[in-house]
């Protein structure tokens, strides 16, 4: 049995109380670790040390390029470990090792754009009246709080952490209680590369106890949150306290628009890719896919064809192309969501059940799911459900796959498919969404903004945007001319 500790100040450490949390594979159903339930008195700890550590300036104060080198080196133990990393990940989160390795992949990328970028021109000087000179500089903003969910555990982790540590901050980090495995590597690694001890605390524990108290304490300067939108709104309320900085990446209902005139297979693919990559578990998901009428039809019925010859099974099998979902519990969320589609009117034309046979009945695996002739007002077409299960949207023209494209509460993502480059961008830019894509479903770059508008979130990862979240922009104004202003006579 692996058994998972907390990381603070440099140590390994179980929490006061000695309680242990079962960590599952959800492709087995079986336990495969027991962590350490931190408690609020652990993080308070953790939230201490980082405060200490950062007023220190042994972190803070060090030059960019020398916070770049652990950066780098960090990178490449990521790419000495991918292989166990990856293997972490299927066994912990369920998804297959072939998406798990491009995780790491990534993760390792997001490192050194970040230790790169830190060490570029990142200040100006502002041309104001004689005889002031005006800069702006960049700071840290001081202990952040970063608490992930568990559908990428490593690389929704390196997001925040990655442009946090670059920037100069240290960090109090809670990943998911479901999914430690891989963040306890990464922290092995920070470990290994000699990083500072109380630059980077990680304290496991539930949202309601040791996220809620990193969202509250004041003396946590910034808060980066992942996960639901229920607990965004619910973490937005906590963090007023001290007003902390805050940057949220919440939950989404992404319209997939597949115009009469795109290629139909290559449209067909990748409405399945953005679907039912990660089990559908994946924020940006192409979850609404809304279809021009005269190729309606046309479209369910390869998309079914296609969805059922899917091949799901447990993430280590090499053929496997989908996973289960990540808990049992979320399989029955998801189970609950397909009951309500059901009942609501929606036509079920592909999977709708939990798979069971080929001994997958010990995990939690959803059959690829489709449900055609939805509408608007449905639930099912308006939550998030998080899962493979896709709803198909019938169009007229332009004007209404506009408005049902932004017809939820998200703005988190959003695709056009057709070839009239012309409206296809005219119907992108109309979308209300953060992320977009032409003819492409799901590509994700370092270089670019990651983030959403309307309930889907608050600010930017990635990119110099996701640089800008972790830091403190300052003027400084310099008088040239030393001597009294005489604004007042005596
Ligand atoms: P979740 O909101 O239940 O939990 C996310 C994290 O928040 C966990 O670490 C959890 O312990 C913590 N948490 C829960 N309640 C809390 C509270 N009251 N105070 C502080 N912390 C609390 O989400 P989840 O089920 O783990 O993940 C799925 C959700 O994440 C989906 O809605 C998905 O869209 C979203 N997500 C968004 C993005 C993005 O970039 N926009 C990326 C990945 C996942």
């Amino acid at each position: 049995m692996i058994d998972l500790k907390m990381y603070i100040n440099g140590e390994w450490r179980d929490s006061s109380n000695k309680e242990k949390r079962e960590v599952m594979n959800p492709a087995t159903g079986e336990v495969i670790a027991e962590a350490a339930e931190g408690t609020v008195e652990e993080a308070k700890e953790a939230i201490q040390v980082a405060k200490e550590t950062f007023e220190s300036g042994i972190w803070s104060d060090l030059a960019p390029v020398e916070r770049a080198s652990y950066l780098f080196k960090i990178a490449d133990k990521i790419d000495e470990y991918a292989s166990e990393l990856a293997s972490l990940e299927t066994m912990n989160n369920g998804k297959p090792l072939r998406e798990a390795s491009f995780d790491v992949a990534d993760a390792a990328a997001c490192f050194r754009y970040y230790a790169g970028l830190i060490t570029k021109p990142d200040g100006v000087t502002y041309s104001v009246a004689d005889p002031v000179q005006a800069l702006v500089v960049r700071e840290p903003v001081g202990v952040c709080g970063l608490i992930v969910p568990w559908n990428y555990p490593l690389l929704m982790s390196v997001w925040k952490i990655a442009p946090a540590l670059a920037a100069g901050n240290t960090v109090v980090y809670k990943p998911s209680e479901v999914t430690p495995l891989t963040p306890v590597k990464l922290f092995e690694i920070f470990e290994e590369v000699g990083l500072p001890k109380g630059v980077a605390n990680m304290v496991f524990g539930s949202g309601v106890t040791v996220g809620n108290e990193i969202a509250e304490n004041h003396d946590v300067n910034l808060i980066s949150f992942t996960g639901g939108t229920k607990t965004g709104r619910h973490i937005m309320k906590a963090a007023t306290g001290n007003i902390k900085k805050m940057s949220l990446e919440l939950g989404g209902k992404s319209p997939n628009i597949i115009f009469a005139d795109a290629d139909f297979e290559t449209a067909v693919d990748y409405a399945l890719f953005g679907i039912y990559a990660g089990s559908g578990q994946v924020c940006a998901a192409g979850s609404r896919i809304l279809v021009e009428e005269s190729i309606y039809d046309k479209f369910v019925d390869r998309f079914v064809e296609r969805a059922k010859q899917i091949n799901v099974g447990p993430g280590n099998d090499p053929d496997t192309e989908m996973g289960p979902l990540v808990s049992k519990e979320h399989m029955e969320r998801v189970l609950e969501y397909i009951e309500i589609g059901k009942q609501e009117g929606a036509r079920l034309v592909c999977g709708g059940n939990r798979m069971i046979d080929n001994d997958l009945e010990n995990g939690y695996f959803i059959e690829p799911t489709v449900f055609a002739d939805v509408n608007p007002s449905m639930r099912i077409v308006q939550e998030e459900i998080f899962g493979p299960v896709v709803v198909i949207e019938k169009f007229k023209d332009e004007h209404d796959a506009i408005s049902l494209a932004n017809s939820t509460a998200y703005g988190l993502a959003g695709a056009v498919f057709s070839n009239d480059g012309a409206k296809a961008l005219r119907v992108t830019k109309k979308i209300r969404a953060g992320i977009t894509w032409i003819n492409t479903y799901h590509n994700t770059y370092n270089e670019a903004p990651w983030g959403g508008y309307k309930q889907s979130g608050v600010g930017r990862a990635l990119g110099t945007y996701g640089l800008d979240t972790y830091q403190e922009i300052k003027q400084i104004n310099i008088n040239l001319q030393v001597e009294p202003i005489g604004w007042f006579s005596k």
